[in-house]
């Protein structure tokens, strides 16, 4: 075949195959699930997804965004549930159009591999695994249904196959990269909290956290007003999975922790046992090309945790650079390209969704942190070519790059903190109280964006 192999048919595989077939490329995508167009959602699997900017941008590129809009729920702030079950919401960003978007992981998929399955240069092949590189550096692949195996052809390869890439072990085991991965010593457990009578059990435009310090369970709405929970905690330790042995320690936990939310979650025991216990980690490979003949893209080259929501819209904002790259192409080193271009930003963002665990945990709670969240949303309006909130430039401004969105947001939190002492007795200024002067010209000093 002439045409580009993908591995992988999870969400950056499928836009990736899409945007190439608009350029009019031949292109084959080899997933080892079976056709979501027949086949059921796994259960308790990363049910949905925060979707933003860059992810909307690329659906957009690709032409099918259209087709998305209505699975799309927004959440335009976080709502934090205390421990007597206060809940107190903080809006993202300035108004109603920053907002992120909830969307199921298994409609998105079935859109996406609806769309591609419309295009004629693409041919979707289901259930065919990819086991490694054979004695020539093909791709070995595995038809599941009947364990024929063979060789993939293709002029070059696209690995889109997750964040447990066998072509990224493959190529390293080849000598050809080198990898590692950080584990968080964190795991997680999705619960459900259904809808009654058909009405949300919280307020849906919102994303919900309750932040615990050492852990947190936080909440996404779903198109049909349920919300899909997601506890985070320790692998080990006094508080942790390990520690939660049966129902009796589970329910104990939960009421301790989460009183409010547990009348919500009427399966609460069934689930927690059945529920996988899910593991987070980064990815960091290099080189992510072998020259032009395959490139890792998505989770394969660069998984990164979920605090940030940001794993598939950065998985998605690479294809739509590497479309870009390969329009322009002249002098065929678009993967290399891609890659030099890319790993800056993968590692930023990397970094940026490791610091929003602890943000999101534990600092949400900070009294000092929520006054420098509102100063943050003030500085924007007032400043609004000059200073915007590095939360903002990640989730709602897909044209600054995540490498400049940390070093910038690392100069603005020094203007935060300056701006924002404690007082002696403990005390913070209030919003009326900021040295506005001082603000402007440290803002001056900062380089535009
Ligand atoms: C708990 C959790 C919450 C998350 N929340 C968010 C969020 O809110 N927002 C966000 O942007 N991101 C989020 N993410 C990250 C997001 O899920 C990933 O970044 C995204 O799915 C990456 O897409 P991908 O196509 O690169 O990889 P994947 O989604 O992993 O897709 C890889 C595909 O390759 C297939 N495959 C794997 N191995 C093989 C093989 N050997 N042969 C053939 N096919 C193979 C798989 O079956 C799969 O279909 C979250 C992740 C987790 C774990």
């Amino acid at each position: 075949m002439n045409g580009t192999g993908i591995l992988g048919g999870g969400p950056a595989g499928l836009l990736m195959a899409i945007l190439l077939a608009r350029r009019g490329e031949q292109v084959c995508v080899y997933e080892r699930r079976p056709d979501p167009r027949t086949a059921r959602a796994e259960a308790g699997r990363s049910i949905n997804l925060a979707m933003a900017a860059r992810g909307l941008r690329a659906l957009e590129a690709a032409g099918v965004l259209p087709r998305l809009r209505e699975l799309l729920v927004p959440m335009r702030g976080r709502m934090l549930h205390a421990p007597d079950g206060t809940q107190q919401f903080s809006a993202y960003g300035q108004d109603e159009r920053e907002a992120i978007f909830s969307i199921s992981r298994s409609d998105l998929t079935r859109c996406l591999v609806e769309a591609a399955a419309e295009e004629p240069g693409i041919t979707l092949r289901f259930e065919q695994r990819c086991l490694g590189l054979d004695a020539a550096g093909e791709p070995l692949l595995r038809d599941e249904p009947s364990g024929k195996e063979y060789a993939g052809t293709a002029a070059r390869w696209i690995g889109a196959d997750g964040a447990g890439s066998v072509l990224r072990h493959a190529l390293r085991d080849d000598g050809q990269l080198a990898f590692h991965e950080d584990l968080l010593d964190h795991d997680y457990k999705e619960l459900t909290l259904p809808a009654r009578d058909g009405r949300p059990v919280l307020a849906l435009e919102a994303l919900h956290i309750w932040p615990r310090g050492g852990f947190m369970l936080i909440a996404l709405p779903n198109a049909d007003s349920s919300f899909t929970a997601t506890l985070f905690l320790p692998r080990e330790g006094a508080v942790s999975f390990a520690s939660l042995r049966d129902t009796a320690t589970v329910r104990a936990f939960f009421e301790r922790e989460f009183a409010d939310a547990v009348p919500l979650i009427p399966a609460l025991d069934a689930e927690f046992a059945a529920h996988p216990q899910g593991r987070l980690g980064t990815v960091y490979a290099e080189p992510w090309n072998l020259g032009e003949r395959m490139l890792l893209l998505g989770d394969a080259a660069h998984a990164i945790v979920p605090f940030h929501g940001q794993g598939m819209n950065c998985a998605f904002e690479d294809c739509r650079v590497l479309a870009g790259l390969l329009e322009d192409d002249a002098q065929g080193d678009a993967f290399e390209r891609f890659s030099a271009l890319r790993k800056p930003d993968a590692d930023a963002i990397a970094q940026m969704a490791l610091e929003n665990y602890t943000e999101m945990r534990e600092a949400v709670r900070d009294p000092r942190f929520q006054l420098q969240k509102q100063l943050s949303l003030e500085l924007e309006r007032r400043f609004p070519t000059q200073f915007i909130p590095r939360y903002s430039m990640v989730m709602f401004h897909d044209e600054i790059r995540y490498s400049a969105a940390l070093s910038r947001g690392q100069r603005q939190q020094q203007l935060l903190d300056e701006l924002t002492p404690i007082g002696a007795d403990g005390a913070l200024p209030t919003l009326a109280e900021i040295d506005w002067t001082l603000a402007a010209q440290r803002i001056a000093a900062l380089p535009p964006h």
